[in-house]
């Protein structure tokens, strides 16, 4: 019988959501809506050293803005809660005790300082930094080394201890990965990894397992830079639960720094520009702050769109999908194998797409908001439509729209004058102040306008293309913006009148 479908997005809330977790949330709810399965939101939070307060709630409202809603969460509920492993922390202990009993993991006693002792003892040039394995575990405190008497002792005076997992000597760990094939490791290169810590928490390894195997996980889809882990887990999984309950495992390439160069991260986004993670994000400890795609002007159609791609196409030369054909179309089969270069022109280059193609209305409120948060405040939702149809083509973000528009709203606070200074003349003054005043004659509409002005034009005997960069200039300030009759028949009579009345008074 071939599992139901159930994946999970297994975050520890320790900061900001960067792209990379979200376009791995993304993978995980296509393939789960493409198979009619669910996704999970699992908090791993063992690490309480880790924990940061807030992070929680920010990953979820991160993938609210995204409209990529788990099924199951701490949140949403589900048959299998709690979804916090902080709150199963009873569950773990007694699969720990129960390899402990099997002989695939042992007790260590080990102080920290009696840690660093060994890390210093073993040092050599070749190995800077020994790791407690196969052949330290021989040299440590542990139950491997101490006797079954002296483990009893110190279990019942209450000497800390943690419990690690007992890496084979020499055995060849495989797995087949669902982008990459086969997938070997050598047990040897692998350390003895603490399962359980000395307060009773599990670490990562161990909760992630046996979660998985509760939850009844059927693929586990996570970064590559997990692949390193994948070794431990594949043991816990035939030692705990046996080989053909594990789910099947993709890891996802990394997306990389625009060079090529490594990983993204948080710092190359502040070096060069750009955000990295999804929304903005104040670390509480630091007060160190990080911005998102979304505050930056971002549409999240845009952004998960740009996201599905960084590691995956459909074999076509088609860019822009919607998420229902995303989920209509997207296989792991045409998952990459290596990175994806981060590319900032590309993304907004996706949102200039998605603001040309979505009605305004769905990112209308977006827009007002940002105005609001920089001084102008529009009341009227109508004229706010019509203005961001006229300038949708010259925007890739959303907040380029202040820049692109907002002469609309208010008069601009400078004119350039001085690039229509040099061909002014008093025929130009007296063209411009007739034509305003015979504003109670037409009717206000862009088409008129333009009708009317090109009329005067030419019964003064005056180029009309000497007329349109002044005119430009009086209403918007520079050299920018779309049709200029549209923006006067949208300012309105008066305030075109006054702004043409206030640039002569300059000239
Ligand atoms: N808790 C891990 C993380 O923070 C989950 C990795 C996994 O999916 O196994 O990404």
């Amino acid at each position: 019988m071939t599992k139901k479908v159930r994946v999970r997005f297994a975050p520890s809330p320790t900061g900001g959501l960067h792209i990379g977790g979200v376009r791995t949330v993304l993978y995980n709810y296509l393939f789960a809506k493409q198979h009619g399965g669910t996704f999970i939101l699992r908090i791993e939070d063992t690490d309480q050293s880790r924990y940061v307060e807030g992070a929680e709630a920010y990953i979820f409202d991160c993938l609210d803005w995204c409209g990529l809603t788990p099924d199951e969460s701490v949140m949403h509920g589900g048959d299998f809660a709690p979804y916090r492993q902080s709150e199963r922390k009873d569950t773990y202990a007694k699969y720990a005790e129960q390899l402990v009993k099997n002989g695939f993991a042992y007790y260590a006693f080990d102080t920290p300082e009696e840690l660093d002792e060994m890390r210093q003892k073993f040092k050599t040039h070749d190995n800077p930094s020994p790791q407690y394995n196969y052949e330290i575990r021989e040299r440590m405190r542990n139950s491997l080394t101490l006797g079954e008497e002296e483990v009893q002792r110190l279990v019942s005076a209450g000497a800390p201890y943690v419990v690690r997992i007992k890496m084979p000597i020499n055995e060849e760990i495989k797995f087949t990965d669902m982008i990459r094939g086969e997938v070997s490791f050598s047990s040897a290169l692998v350390d003895d990894k603490v399962l359980l810590k000395a307060d009773g928490m599990p670490t990562y390894h161990l909760a992630v397992v046996v979660d998985d195997h509760l939850m009844q996980i059927s693929h586990a889809f996570r970064g590559e830079e997990w692949l390193p882990s994948a070794p431990v887990h594949i043991l816990l999984w035939k030692y705990l639960f046996g080989l053909e309950q594990m789910p099947q495992w993709a890891h996802l390439p990394l997306i990389l720094k625009p060079d090529g160069n490594g990983k993204l991260s948080k710092r190359d986004g502040d070096r060069l520009g750009f955000p990295v993670f999804a929304m903005d994000w104040t670390d509480p400890r630091t007060g160190d702050k990080a911005t998102g795609f979304k505050e930056t002007g971002f549409l999240p159609q845009a952004f998960v769109n740009m996201l599905a791609m960084m590691g995956w196409n459909d074999g076509t030369e088609q860019e822009i999908f919607t998420i229902d054909e995303l989920v209509e179309k997207f296989s792991l089969e045409r998952v990459h194998k290596s990175g994806a270069k981060f590319d900032y022109e590309k993304a907004k280059w996706y949102n200039h797409e998605w603001i040309k193609k979505l009605a305004v209305d769905r990112w209308q409120l977006a827009v007002k908001d940002d105005f609001a948060k920089r001084g102008i405040d529009i009341s009227g939702d109508a004229k706010l439509k019509r203005v961001l149809e006229l300038v949708k083509d010259r925007c890739s973000l959303l907040t380029d729209f202040y820049e692109q528009a907002k002469f609309f709203f208010e008069a601009p606070k400078t004119i350039d004058v001085d690039s229509i200074k040099g061909k002014w003349n008093e025929e130009k003054t007296a063209f411009f102040r007739e034509w305003a005043s015979s504003f109670d004659k037409v009717e206000w509409n862009a088409v008129t306008l333009e009708a009317s002005f090109k009329e005067r034009a030419s019964s003064k005997n005056i180029k009309v293309g000497e007329l349109m960069l002044p005119l430009r200039i009086m209403l918007v300030g520079g050299k920018f913006g779309p049709g200029v009759f549209d923006i006067a028949e949208v300012i309105g009579k008066s305030e075109t009148q006054q702004r043409i009345e206030h640039a002569l008074r300059l000239l």
